[in-house]
């Protein structure tokens, strides 16, 4: 059996062309043991990876591959104390990748603070770990070598074996016994010389070695999407890209039998993968989510104190119209918070709510917050539920297991100052931004995609024009059929893009068939891929990731 300890999703942005959900559904097709979700210096995808693993009973391993930055010969100068801070700064450093997976809670924890310092301390877009903040939060982690760009193999190809050996010394030093040096096969021969030298360090220091596929797309057919992400991520055309692409299309998710084919001479490597999975026993699903504690006055419990508060509000909203049916329904509700152990969170954001009204600043609750008579009172929501006949089981139930979930719009120019009071009250440690991941839609894949096939800025906007605004796959399919429709007429007056016209056929037939699947496939991307981040990291220097 086989289980995969490497691979990426679209959380990987511009690097992962499948999302998580996809990759756990191939693995289960696989059949494999185990998988482990590792994109970089990322744990987007965690959630929908974990939710998506557990409803398809496979077991999913949560973990990251981080961006280490280390010093000049790859040794552990980072710790070195005794320098100024700004001679440190100063010397010359490289970027190595190292795998990291979660084994238990405090693992996971670590790797959370990890990621965090990473990109707090670094400038926006170019995450990273010293080898220092590493060695603070390793407990808990299983350490993989990494890739070909990872400490140990780079050490390897400028220093030879002895370098290898050193830079694994340091990673033994950090984690302890909890490292495994990692090997691929991608039928590229150099990777694997690089492997077989990798596999006799591994020896030499008596650390196991464990096979991977740096996995980048779950199924083969997927190549595609992933060239483009990567032309896209560069900000160059396909044909530029040269050999920044990978040279073939093998980092899909494979399956046991092909795995052990590849590794047939010793299935050591293989048998590790397992041995690794078992290790990693955390499962995202362990987590509850803890609140901030709401300072209480003394002697008051936090029930106590929301029904006082629900009481007041409950004499301003109704008055003399309050009747038994509004105590009732307050009962029922204030009941159901107490016995999910809930009001801690009606307080806090009553709290929030409350300082936005004092300084004068528009706020309202929306959703389904507003079928709850308790958050009525608290003047969280703006409608009357007993009024509307709103059903309070909507927004809280016994049966629905998830924490209740209380959107408030606040005036946008205001939200600076709210958010500044609730980093201030509860602590930046306590409070979260929440990202938003914008994803392709038909238009945009092919403006993209075409881009990146080579046809002008031009040419590329005639063919989102015609393409559907919404739906790539509806687009993808039209683009496939309309090599005498829309698309001729777009591109009539226009020339082909080069690597159109070299193989005789006409321009227009080419942008169908070539932009049709890239377009698919960047559609099929889509739900995690985001725009802004192509945008972004598109303008980027052209760092080789792989
Ligand atoms: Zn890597
Ligand atoms: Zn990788």
């Amino acid at each position: 059996m086989y289980a995969e300890l490497h691979c990426h999703s679209t959380f990987s942005l511009l690097d992962g062309a499948s999302d998580p959900e996809r990759l756990v559904e191939r693995a289960v097709e696989l059949g494999l043991s185990a998988l482990a979700l590792t994109d970089h210096d990322d744990l987007g995808g965690a959630v929908r990876f974990a939710t998506a693993a557990k409803e398809a009973g496979l077991v999913g391993i949560i973990g990251a591959e981080l961006t280490i930055e280390l010093m000049v010969d790859g040794r552990r100068q980072m710790a070195d104390d005794s320098r100024p801070p700004s001679t440190i700064h100063h010397l010359p450093s490289t970027i190595s990748h190292l795998v990291l997976l979660a084994e238990s809670r405090d693992g996971y924890a670590n790797l959370s603070s990890l990621i965090t310092r990473a990109r707090m301390d670094n400038p926006r877009g170019t995450p990273r770990v010293s080898l220092d903040t590493l060695a603070r939060h390793a407990d808990g982690l299983y350490a993989l070598t990494g890739c070909a760009r990872g400490a140990v193999p780079q050490a390897l190809l400028r220093g030879g074996r002895d370098a290898a050996c050193e830079s694994l010394a340091t990673l033994l030093d950090i984690f302890g016994r909890r490292v495994s040096v990692e090997v691929w096969d991608h039928a590229v021969p150099e990777e694997r010389e690089l492997a077989r030298e990798l596999i006799a360090v591994a020896r030499a220091l008596d650390v196991p070695w464990v096979v991977t596929n740096d996995v980048h797309y779950a199924r083969a057919t997927q190549r595609l999407a992933h060239d483009v992400l990567c032309a896209l991520r560069h900000g160059q055309t396909l044909e530029d890209m040269g050999t920044r692409l990978r040279p073939n299309g093998e980092w899909y998710l494979k399956g046991h039998a092909q795995m052990r084919r590849r590794w047939q001479d010793d299935d050591a490597g293989i048998r590790q993968t397992l041995a690794i999975a078992e290790r990693c026993a955390f499962r995202l699903q362990d987590l509850k989510p803890r609140l901030p504690h709401f300072t209480l006055p003394p002697g008051v419990s936090e029930d106590e104190y929301l029904a006082r508060l629900v009481e007041g509000g409950a004499a301003e909203r109704w008055g003399w119209r309050r009747t038994a049916r509004h105590d009732k329904q307050l009962e029922h509700e204030l009941a159901l918070i107490a016995k999910l152990g809930l009001a801690g969170y009606f307080l806090i954001v009553w709290d929030i709510v409350r300082f936005a009204r004092r300084d004068g600043i528009l706020c309202q609750g929306r959703g389904s917050a507003a079928n709850s008579a308790v958050c009525y009172c608290l003047g969280i929501t703006a409608v009357d539920p007993i009024k509307l006949e709103l059903l309070f089981e909507r927004f809280l139930s016994e049966e629905r297991t998830e924490a209740p979930d209380i959107d408030i719009d606040f005036a946008h120019r205001d939200r600076e100052r709210v958010l500044q009071y609730v980093y201030e009250r509860y602590g930046r440690e306590h409070a979260a931004m929440v990202c938003e991941h914008i994803t392709w839609r038909g238009r945009s894949a092919v403006r993209d995609a075409a881009r990146v096939l080579g046809f002008s800025p031009q040419q590329a906007e005639e063919l989102a024009l015609v393409a559907d605004r919404f739906s790539a796959r509806r687009t993808a399919e039209a683009l496939r059929q309309s090599a005498e429709g829309p698309v001729r007429e777009a591109l009539g007056p226009l020339r082909g893009p080069a690597a159109a016209s070299r193989d005789g056929t006409s321009p227009s037939a080419t942008a169908s068939s070539t932009t049709a699947p890239a377009a698919t496939t960047l559609a099929a991307t889509a739900p995690a891929a985001t725009l802004a981040a192509t945008r972004r990291c598109a303008s980027r220097s052209s760092r080789m990731r792989w």
